[in-house]
């Protein structure tokens, strides 16, 4: 299953599941269990020691979240994976596992909040040192990479404004200075861009979001090497941020339609940005698939898709925001991304909830963004939605 002849979309069904399973069940059982039973002693310090395999105790491993890991690891080309309760679980804990005080972590401005809220508060109590550069800055970024670090860690494409860092270049110079080059996929899911083929050694992600695909589950997963999986793993059994072999199955049947899904949300956010781009009421639309974006051709080198989420700008400022977000149909005011249905809200009660408006400002995300992601609607419905409520908007 690893083949790279083998596609996503036939990966996203069957990796991890090729197995039979108890009963010739056709789906992958919930072992909604803690424990796991041996016939005998020797048995079962065999498995406690590694020498064969299985399973001992669900915090550290499960058959159902091995499904899942197996799935996320073969799509995301790695050698490894791991499963966590959340993303910012996966987050954490890679953070955590593999730096010590004294070291130096490099990152971008525009990381997710509360991955930006470990560089600022959480690590800097443990003695880190953390580097935050421009996001688009690559040659800032590259002679900070000369300094020296433990760790570079970055997102591409970014929240809410949707830059696009060149991984391949990044995660070369970091191995050439031996730092650790860790991507945050989330945004684009393996469907669109695979980091490890990119030059990075992990990726991560909050399946929470494309993976689930449904918003109806938290989870989080890491991939890479052995190596460095197995060091995070061995942190996080003892942490103890583990995923619910239930939530795994619900995150398992969500990837089943994967790369429909994200195929889908690739073409609706497309259409969606082109018109926005064209209507009078929006003074300036962020996405990567559009020629005219700043990460346009980086995107193209690096995403085979660009992508289900893009924000855009109001003329007429946060009361614009309001009429518009207001006055949709298709959309839940909400938090979150990568649901099959339209999510959508301003940074200021979403991503960016804890900054004032200077601050976001100094982000440069302005209080007439909005961040859109697009669900599996048909695109014209949700075009004519959009048309209909920008239209209300006095500028
Ligand atoms: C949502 C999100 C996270 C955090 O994931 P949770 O599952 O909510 O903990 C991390 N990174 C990105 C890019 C996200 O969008």
């Amino acid at each position: 299953m690893s083949k790279s002849s083998v596609n996503h979309g036939t990966q996203s069904v069957w990796a991890g599941e090729l197995q039979p399973f108890p009963h010739g069940s056709h789906t992958v059982p919930i072992f909604s269990t803690v424990t796991f039973a041996y016939d005998d002693l020797q048995a079962w310090h065999d498995t406690s020691t590694g020498k064969q395999p299985g399973h001992i105790y669900s915090r550290n491993s499960n058959p159902t979240v091995s499904v899942l890991e197996e799935k996320v690891r073969v799509l995301e080309r790695a050698e490894a994976a791991t499963s966590f309760s959340s993303g910012m679980a996966a987050i954490s804990n890679t953070l955590f596992a593999l730096l010590k005080p004294g070291d130096r972590v490099l990152s971008i401005k525009d990381s997710y909040g509360g991955t930006s809220k470990i560089f600022l508060e959480f690590l800097p109590k443990f003695g880190i040192d953390v580097v935050l550069c421009d996001t688009e800055d690559h040659e800032q970024i590259e002679s900070e990479i000369r300094k020296g670090f433990k760790l570079v860690y970055l997102e591409s494409p970014t929240n809410p404004t949707l830059k696009v860092i060149d991984i391949q270049r990044i995660a070369r110079i970091a191995k050439e200075f031996d730092a650790i080059t860790a991507v945050d996929n989330t945004f684009a899911s393996p469907i669109n861009q695979n980091p490890i083929e990119l030059g990075a050694d992990l990726v991560i992600h909050s399946a929470t979001k494309y993976l689930g695909g449904h918003s109806d589950t938290l989870c989080g997963l890491v991939c890479g090497s052995k190596e460095l999986v197995n060091q995070i793993f061995l942190f996080r059994e003892i942490n103890g941020a583990s995923l619910h072999p239930e939530t795994a199955y619900h995150v398992i049947r969500g990837m089943k339609t994967l790369e429909l899904r994200v195929l889908r949300q690739n073409e609706n956010a497309m259409h969606i940005s082109r018109y926005l781009e064209q209507h009078p009421a929006v003074s300036a639309v962020y996405y990567p698939g559009l020629e005219s974006n700043t990460g346009h051709t980086i995107a193209k080198k690096q995403m085979r898709g660009f992508g289900g989420v893009l924000s855009f700008e109001l003329k007429g400022g946060y009361s614009s925001v309001e009429t518009l977000l207001h006055n949709l149909t298709f959309l839940h005011l909400a938090a979150s991304l990568g649901s099959v249905s339209t999510l959508a809200g301003p940074p200021r009660t979403t991503s960016h909830v804890e900054l004032n408006e200077e601050q976001r400002a100094g982000l440069g995300i302005p209080e007439s963004l909005v961040r859109y992601s697009a669900g599996i609607e048909n695109a014209e419905d949700l075009i004519a939605d959009l048309d209909q409520a920008l239209n209300l908007i006095k500028y």
